[in-house]
């Protein structure tokens, strides 16, 4: 039997990337999804190619309340309960410094990062079961490391690694709380996004290196969400071979 089957999840971000990928594991390993994401157009495109049935999609800007709680009722009208929250939405804007940022960059990672994942969990939390629960939120090794230029994005994945300590001491004995970390991940549009399609920055982010795929963050959180229910995988940092560090990559020379 699929290890998921009988299970829900409710992803958010799941129009591309890590989000969109994970939601195909998920689905593969047997759990009925719900896909949010502000794209409805790409999640509809996700939903004909995935795996099982009684998927729901639904339109959902984790910044926006009114937004997030109609996204939750109406994953919670079609499952009545929800088993796994992916707190996945999440961007970087630039990559500057700390004195060329602009506050427009910083209230909009601030709010999707931060706010976003805590709006989301708090409308979710009411729906899932003692014991059967469980939330797994998207962090980054730049909630572990600071780097120059890193600014709001640093201080807002620390903030999530953070408040998953907090949530898991609230929530002990009762939800399993996650935290994947990944280090640089391809494949994503994660830098087109955060260098506002500048490609030769973002060419220079990934050049000579071998970097994680979503396909290799979803394995990690689909571990995590199917050992079994008294083992709480607390944390994943998961980082290329070729990244020991954000200052510390190890290139291939063409
Ligand atoms: P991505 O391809 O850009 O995916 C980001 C997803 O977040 C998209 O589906 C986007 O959908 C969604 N999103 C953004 N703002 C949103 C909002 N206000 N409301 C709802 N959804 C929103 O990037 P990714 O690399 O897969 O990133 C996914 C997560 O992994 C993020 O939390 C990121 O910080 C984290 N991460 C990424 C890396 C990396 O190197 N790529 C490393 C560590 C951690 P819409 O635009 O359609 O709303």
């Amino acid at each position: 039997m699929p290890a998921l089957d009988g299970r829900t999840a409710l992803v958010t971000g799941a129009s591309s990337g890590i989000g969109l990928v994970t939601a195909r594991a998920l689905a593969a390993e047997g759990a009925r999804l719900a896909l949010g994401a502000r794209r409805v157009e790409r999640l509809e495109a996700a939903l004909k190619e995935l795996p099982g049935e009684g998927h729901m999609i639904g339109a959902l800007d984790v910044t926006d309340t009114e937004s997030s709680r109609s996204f939750v009722e109406l994953a919670v009208g079609e499952f009545q309960k929800i088993d796994i929250l992916v707190n996945n939405a999440g961007l970087a804007l630039g990559r500057g410094a700390i004195a060329e940022g602009s506050d427009e960059d910083d209230l909009i990672m601030w709010e999707t990062n931060v706010l976003g994942l805590l709006r989301i969990t708090r409308l979710v939390l009411p729906h899932m079961e003692d014991w059967r629960g469980h939330i797994v939120n998207l962090g980054s090794w730049a909630g572990r490391e600071a780097y120059a230029g890193g600014g709001m994005y640093v201080g807002s994945k620390t903030a999530v690694r953070a408040l998953t300590y907090v949530l898991r001491k609230e929530l002990v004995g009762r939800i399993r709380v996650t935290t994947v970390d990944p280090g640089m991940v391809g494949d994503t549009e994660f830098s087109d996004i955060r260098f506002r399609g500048d490609e030769e920055k973002k060419a220079g982010v990934y050049r000579g290196v071998r970097y994680l795929t979503p396909e290799d963050v979803a394995d990690c959180i689909l571990w995590a969400v199917t050992r079994p229910p008294h083992m709480v995988v607390d944390e994943i940092v998961v980082k290329p071979l070729q990244q020991a560090s954000q200052d510390a990559i190890v290139r291939d020379t063409p």
